[in-house]
Order: structure tokens, then sequence, then C-alpha cells
């Protein structure tokens, strides 16, 4: 009997998936992508004092296509909104969107016309982050919360998947 008979069914796949979970929430690369007042707390956790480096994430990259993760740092203006939803198509899967502050999440006190009232309008979030704006530590506990996400994010998951899981459970509501 060879060993793969010996080991227990979709063990060789599991172990697969949580290396790959290791890498990926190891090696996160945030695409710059700043709107406003949140960016410059998100720019504060990337620097020496606060050292998101030492989570393997000290490149904000200005190209999307070697990014993995959009922080939205601020609000969105209607005219952003375009951009961003392109600059996140041509982020490769798997991707992961942190919607920063109320701004981004809600329009915070920007309940007008001119502003995209909560960038899941435009794209799908992962993880909401509080405050006005929040600070560079809570960004990091985000970052954390979502590495957990990550790791167990399974091999072959498509976003588009979730999206419509999303939506048929929001319909069934
Ligand atoms: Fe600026 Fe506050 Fe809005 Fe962030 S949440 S963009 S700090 S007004």
């Amino acid at each position: 009997m060879g060993v793969e008979e010996k080991l227990p069914s979709g063990i060789l796949l599991s172990t697969v998936e949580q290396a790959a979970g290791l890498v990926r929430k190891s090696s996160m690369w945030p695409a710059t992508f700043g709107l406003a007042c949140c960016a410059i707390e998100m720019m504060s956790a990337g620097g020496p004092h606060y050292d998101l480096a030492r989570y393997g994430m000290e490149k904000f990259g200005a190209t999307p296509r070697q990014a993995d993760l959009m922080v939205v740092a601020g609000r969105v203006s209607q005219k952003m909104a375009p951009v961003l939803r392109q600059i996140y198509d041509q982020m490769p899967e798997p991707k992961w969107v942190i919607s920063m502050g109320v701004c981004a999440s809600s329009g915070g006190m920007f309940n007008n016309y001119a502003i995209v009232q909560g960038v899941d309008h435009v794209v799908p979030v992962d993880m909401y982050l509080p405050g006005c704006p929040p600070r560079p530590e809570m960004l990091m506990d985000a970052i954390l919360k979502l590495h957990d996400q990550v790791q167990n994010t399974k091999l072959g998951t498509h976003r588009q998947d979730q999206i419509e899981e999303e939506e048929e459970r929001r319909l069934r509501r």
C-alpha cells in the first residue's frame, strides 16, 4: 500500500492550502491608493515607527498588477469611483480590499451627491475599519484579521463566486 492510500483523504490538499495561505498572508503587497486624510495614517503605518515591513508588506506598489491588497483610505468621489474600479480589476486574483475609515465605508460626514456612500458600491470589501481617521494601530489590527481570512481562503476560490454567493444571500433575506 502506498503512502497516499494510508493518509486520510484530503490531507495533501489541506496541507498545500495551509502552505499557500501562509505564503500569501506573509507577502501581501498593497496597491498605493490614498484618497484623503485617512491615507496619511496609512502612510504612517508603513513608516519605521509602526513598521508594516515586519509582515512582509513594505512594498506599496504603484502598479496594480503587482498588488493583492487595496486599502481604500479616504472618501471616494463619484469621479474617482470608475478609476478605483479599474485599478481593482487590474489586480490579479486572489485579492482583498480594506475599507479604511467611515468615509470609505459609508460616505461618513459627506452625505452628498459627490461622494460614493460606501466603497462597497464599487468593489467588494473584505474588512471595514471604523474611525475618522483610524489610527495606524487599527489598520494593522485589520490587516492581521485579514491575514486570518487569507490563511483560510481555499485554493481556486474566485472572487466572482464570493460576490454571487453574497448577492444570493442578500436576495434571500
Ligand atoms: Fe478624512 Fe475622517 Fe474621512 Fe478619513 S474618515 S477621509 S480622516 S474625514
